[in-house]
């Protein structure tokens, strides 16, 4: 568990950020969301000491960051930044392995280690794991990044606008395969973003920030329902909110008994999903199976009521 209390950082008269306190549960991903200068990149870089809080403390596991040398602490804290960072004279391997290195894992040790990390990021590792970065495409060297950065299972990942410089459609690849690999390895991960729509596809918290105050920390759910200040909804888009709200909730949540025809929708898809199937084929219901068997229906109307319900 990760403890941010009261964090705050000042330079001269401005203070960039303001008192943020919040929580970040073990294995879990937290978003940090907000415009250009609202004290993310300042709030992440306390956490790992690259700047030093005016006031306040972070405890990781109930130890105090303060407490520990800066470098013993960045071993325990992986930092992945936009750009990725990559060293241009090593390999993909080493690159990978370096933080194994400095700590003076058994070469087999990191070898296993970063033939496992490219495995999960979909890159066979015989074919690139003595590759340097110039010869990876953009997101192939996003990937390395991230797996470098969680090579010596890190007790907590920060990563800042690591995804801002990729295109649009590999972008939501990307979100994917960290939301994968998170839950996979059981990661706990803080991650910046100015975009919204990242922060909910990919957090089990958001945080919004807004000149330096956190304005409100909950689940994307909460945050789509129930914009605490008027920057939030701004953030969140009045237009879109209903559909948001609707592709978080799965359709096993508003499934009634009965029929109706055409092809069905596991429990798990969302009601976004549901919406999209009945407007595309013009069905006032769709059915719903678990695990293959029937499991009756979700209407149009059951989906309409819940997206009126938070809108
Ligand atoms: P964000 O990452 O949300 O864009 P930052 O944390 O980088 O925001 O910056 C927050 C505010 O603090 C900005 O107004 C920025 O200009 C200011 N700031 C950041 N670093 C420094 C610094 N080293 N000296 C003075 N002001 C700074
Ligand atoms: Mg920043």
């Amino acid at each position: 568990m990760i403890e941010i209390d009261g964090i705050t950082k000042t330079y001269g008269a401005m203070t960039a950020v303001d008192a943020v306190s919040m929580t970040v549960e073990t294995g879990t991903i937290t978003v940090i969301v907000g415009t250009s200068g609202s004290g993310k990149t300042t709030l992440l870089r306390m956490i790992n000491r690259l700047e030093e809080p005016s006031a306040g403390e972070v405890r990781i596991n109930g130890e105090a960051t303060h407490s520990l040398k800066p470098h013993i602490l960045r071993r325990r804290i992986g930092y992945a930044i936009q750009g990725h960072g990559l060293f241009p004279h090593h390999t993909v391997g080493r690159n990978i392995g370096a933080v194994p290195e400095l700590l003076n894992w058994p070469k087999d040790k990191i070898r296993a280690r970063v033939d496992e990390l490219l495995e999960l990021f979909s890159m066979d590792p015989d074919a690139f794991r003595d590759r340097y970065p110039a010869e990876l495409s953009g997101g192939q060297q996003q990937r390395v990044g991230v797996a470098r950065a969680l090579a010596s299972r890190p007790d907590l990942l920060l990563m800042d606008e690591p995804f801002g410089a990729l295109d649009p459609i590999i972008r939501t690849r990307a979100q994917e395969d960290l939301r994968r690999i998170q839950q996979r390895l059981g990661s706990t991960i803080m991650l910046v973003t100015h975009d919204m729509e990242e922060a909910i596809r990919l957090g089990d918290r958001v945080a919004v920030m807004d000149g330096g105050k956190l304005v409100q920390h909950g689940t994307p759910a909460e945050i789509i329902a129930a914009p605490a200040t008027e920057f939030v909804a701004d953030m969140v888009g009045d237009v879109e909110r209903p559909l948001r709200l609707l592709s978080l909730i799965p359709a096993g949540e508003v499934v009634e008994e009965g029929t109706a025809n055409g092809e069905a929708l596991p429990a798990s898809a969302s009601l976004r999903d549901a919406l999209s199937a009945c407007l595309w084929t013009g069905r006032e219901a769709v059915p719903i199976e678990r695990d293959g068997a029937a499991a009756g229906r979700v209407t149009l109307a059951a989906i309409r009521a819940r997206a009126e319900a938070h809108g």
